[in-house]
């Protein structure tokens, strides 16, 4: 029945009932000759039993006591039968939640990859899941209201990752707390406005697979290194003059054992920086490293290309020389190969905002098409498989680039634009960037 059926109905009832009621007691008031008393005695008995239904009622509103039965018909019924409807349906839909919440409970506790939730403010833990218990040596629920990173004594990247509050960079590659031998990743989520979900990853296995292949690459190149100079030694001995029918040949074979020691030397390159955690931290004087690299353009370009080196920002670095000089010739190189002849090549060393600098190169080539730019960084990943071969391209570099640079929390931006050129960028934070001893000279100047 609807509520306002209902409480047309009760209304009458309730009325017809006090009618029927005071009918009654003037009746009988008049046929004892006492109708006053009577009609008091009759108002007397409403007002308490209209006190002892507003009791009732007021028992049932405690939301612990269930109303069970409505009692009689009229007003006070129809608001017994609203409270009971009430009461039913939210009894029912707490129970609903509840259950729901069960079963997110389980399910976040049978996830095969650990789950907390955490404070952000102080990263303190406020809940966690049964396999972030094992993977981590939490204990419940003592270890409820700790600090997340002080379950990573000596491990100090945990503590920095999560004040950086750096959800789409996951932390690889951690030493669990409760056992070294366990290799575990972490993930943020955002989860509310107050909390994060850290998602806790065994990568024992991953990091194990990793291993052998990083150490089969290596050991693979290691082995084709003797052969390789041992071809190269005899080629070079063979003089094309003595036997000019095998001039062409011989040509083509030098061309290409150089092109295989080359694939090696990068890629024992790459599995070196692989296996490094961090570069030795050394002042990079920047004006003789502008030099070196304006002198390296020249010379592979043979005069092809106009060469400009603009050094605007009037700093050094720090890090490792010989690596960051390995990245930056790298893309000085790629801008040469990929250029025809007559383009102009820019290197420029500048100030980018909030305190950083950037070395850019930046070419008039060929470009690259839009849809190829995400992937370019990847091992032997080339635009044109022609075209890197012919210039003599290994389709490593782009990928020793990246790992230089994210050896040195740095990062690679690239812009290009097919038919008008490509600009490579290294662009480093402020904790890179060191005085230089001499104000930086314009190097268009210097050679
Ligand atoms: P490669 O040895 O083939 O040059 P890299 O890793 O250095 O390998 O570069 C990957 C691919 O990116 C290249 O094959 C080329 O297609 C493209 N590329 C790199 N630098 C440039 C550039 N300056 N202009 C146009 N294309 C480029």
């Amino acid at each position: 029945m609807s509520v306002s059926m209902l409480l047309r109905l009760a209304w009458r009832q309730s009325l017809i009932r006090l009618l029927l009621f005071y009918a009654f007691a003037l009746g009988l008031g008049l046929a004892l000759g006492e109708p006053w008393w009577a009609l008091g005695l009759a108002t007397l008995a409403l007002a308490a039993r209209a006190y002892w239904r507003l009791y009732r009622v007021l028992r049932f509103l405690d939301w612990r006591k269930q109303l069970r039965t409505v009692d009689g018909q009229g007003l006070w019924a129809a608001l017994e039968t609203l409270i009971h409807r009430r009461q039913t349906e939210n009894r029912r839909r707490s129970r609903r939640l509840v259950r729901l919440l069960r079963a997110y409970r389980q399910a976040a506790t049978a996830m095969p990859d650990g789950a907390l939730v955490i404070h952000r403010r102080d990263g303190r833990l406020v809940w966690f899941n049964k396999t972030a218990r094992h993977l981590l040596g939490l204990r419940y629920p003592q270890s409820l209201g700790e600090p997340l990173a002080d379950f990573f004594a000596g491990q100090t990247r945990v503590r920095d990752w999560l004040a950086s509050g750096q959800t789409d960079e996951p932390l690889l590659d951690l030493p669990s707390p409760a056992d070294p031998m366990v290799r575990i990743s972490l993930r943020l989520i955002p989860y509310s406005a107050r909390e994060w979900m850290v998602v806790v990853r065994d990568v024992t296995k991953l990091m194990r697979l990793e291993q052998v292949r990083r150490d089969f690459v290596a050991n693979v190149s290691h082995e084709l290194r003797t052969p390789l100079t041992v071809v190269h030694g005899y080629l070079d001995m063979i003089e094309p003059e003595e036997h000019p029918e095998l001039a062409v040949m011989v040509e083509e074979m030098r061309r290409q054992s150089q092109r295989m020691t080359q694939l090696v030397e990068d890629l024992l390159t790459l599995s070196r920086l692989e296996a490094q955690e961090s570069l030795p931290e050394e002042p990079l004087a920047m004006a003789p490293m502008l030099v070196t690299l304006r002198r390296e353009a020249e010379a592979l370009s043979q005069g092809r290309h106009e060469v400009r080196v603009l050094d605007e920002a009037g700093c050094d670095l720090t890090g490792s020389t010989k690596e960051l000089h390995s990245a930056f010739s790298n893309l000085v190189s790629n801008a040469i190969r990929y250029t025809p002849t007559g383009g102009r090549v820019t290197i420029r060393f500048e100030k980018v905002a909030g305190g950083g600098v950037r070395l850019a190169v930046q070419d008039t080539g060929y470009g690259i098409p839009e849809q190829h730019l995400p992937r370019i960084t990847e091992r032997f990943y080339r635009v044109s498989t022609s075209r890197s071969r012919e210039s003599g391209g290994t389709g490593l570099g782009l990928s020793i680039v990246k790992h230089v640079l994210s050896l040195h929390q740095a990062r690679l931006d690239v812009e290009s634009e097919v038919g008008r050129g490509s600009t490579f960028a290294c662009v480093f934070g402020p904790a890179r960037v060191r005085m230089r001893s001499q104000a930086g000279d314009d190097l268009e100047d210097v050679s």
